[in-house]
């Protein structure tokens, strides 16, 4: 399959054109803004071409990959799937929730393949977790307590840290990937939430501290905590059902690691993971699914939601209400 990358990314460069290589891609070509950026990238990634015009890159490739900030991803996939390209996005897929869905909504009448890049439903971690709930080792799901307060790296802070036009903020960055992967263990998306923010002064414009709980229409309570500013509290994600409990440590991460324990009356055992690359995982399913078989490890349906998630978050924070989720029509 030949790709176009839409996004002289960091992503782009550290996961996924070795990830769609390794999947049997080959990269025809990127795009960037910036003629010089796009080309240096382009050479030093061994792409072919370079181009700062989207229609000229569609020309001859069948799929993209859209990493750009986050403002640019509705126009961008509009733009392929008008020219008949399958689409893997970065999340969250846009600024809107009602955007989200237009361009969900094109790729599928247009028989196109969408994807969301959600990671973490990729490692071998959380599918090993979610296959001990599926088969009833922690009984019936009452809580979830996620922990994902890192150290945004100085390298991606710019407009993460700065720019909220360019979708910059820990909720957009962060909380969408846990709504992704709370929704993938139990199942069901969040009903209402209550959220609030703290400003531990990296942020300019932007909130970089959140916690928030959520509210899943089983009854479940989800307690949700990610920041840019926390260089030592580690990630992970507890599960507490009637049965037993899952304590995952260091699962909240791009990296196929962490320790992952289930405790139930008889005790601690380890449960066992494959530590497969997430990203090599995520292109794969996606490529599979433009072969006709199976389908993206995350949708675009999958995307929608967790943007949704995300933005009743920011919502919540904002007015200091306990505020449903929108998941648009
Ligand atoms: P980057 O900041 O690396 O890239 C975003 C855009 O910024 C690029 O498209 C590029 O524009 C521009 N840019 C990059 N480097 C420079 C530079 N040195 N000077 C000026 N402009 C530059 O973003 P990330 O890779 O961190 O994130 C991109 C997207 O991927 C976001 O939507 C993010 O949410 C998502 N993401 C997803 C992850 C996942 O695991 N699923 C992990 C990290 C990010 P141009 O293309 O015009 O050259």
């Amino acid at each position: 399959m030949r790709w176009g990358l839409i996004g002289a990314s960091n992503i782009a460069a550290t996961q996924m054109i070795d990830a769609i290589r390794a999947s049997g891609g080959e990269i025809a070509s990127v795009l960037s803004g910036d003629n010089r950026r796009g080309q240096e990238f382009a050479a030093r990634h061994g792409i072919a071409a370079s181009t700062t015009d989207l229609e000229r890159l569609l020309e001859g490739v069948d799929a993209v990959y859209i990493s750009t900030t986050n403002e640019k991803h509705f126009p961008q996939a509009m733009a392929a799937v008008a020219a008949g390209r399958h689409v893997l996005c970065e999340k969250p897929l846009a600024m809107s929730v009602a955007d989200a869905a237009t361009m969900v909504a094109a790729a599928r009448q247009a028989g196109l393949v969408f994807g969301t890049n959600h990671h973490l439903r990729n490692a071998g971690s959380h599918l090993a977790i979610r296959d001990a709930i599926r088969a009833g080792r922690i009984g019936r799901v009452q809580s979830v307590r996620v922990f994902h307060a890192v150290q945004l790296p100085a390298h991606l802070q710019g407009w993460r840290i700065d720019n909220p036009a360019a979708g910059g903020g820990v909720i957009p960055d962060i909380v969408v990937h846990d709504a992704d992967t709370v929704r993938f263990h139990l199942d069901e998306n969040p009903a209402e939430v209550v959220a609030m923010t703290a400003d531990a002064g990296l942020g300019a414009g932007v909130e970089d501290n959140v916690m928030s709980i959520w509210a899943m229409p089983s009854g479940a309570q989800v307690m949700a905590h990610e920041s840019f500013t926390h260089g030592f509290a580690g990630t992970g994600i507890e599960i507490h059902g009637t049965e037993g409990s899952i304590f995952a440590r260091n699962v909240m991460t791009s990296r196929p690691v962490g320790e992952v324990t289930l405790v139930t009356q008889t005790g601690a055992e380890a449960i066992p993971f494959e530590d497969h690359s997430l990203y090599h995982r995520s292109v794969r399913l996606f490529t599979e699914a433009t072969q006709g078989q199976g389908r993206p490890a995350a949708d675009g349906e999958d995307g929608i939601r967790s943007l949704a998630v995300a933005l009743a978050v920011a919502e919540a924070a904002r007015t200091g209400r306990r505020t449903p989720v929108d998941y648009g029509g």
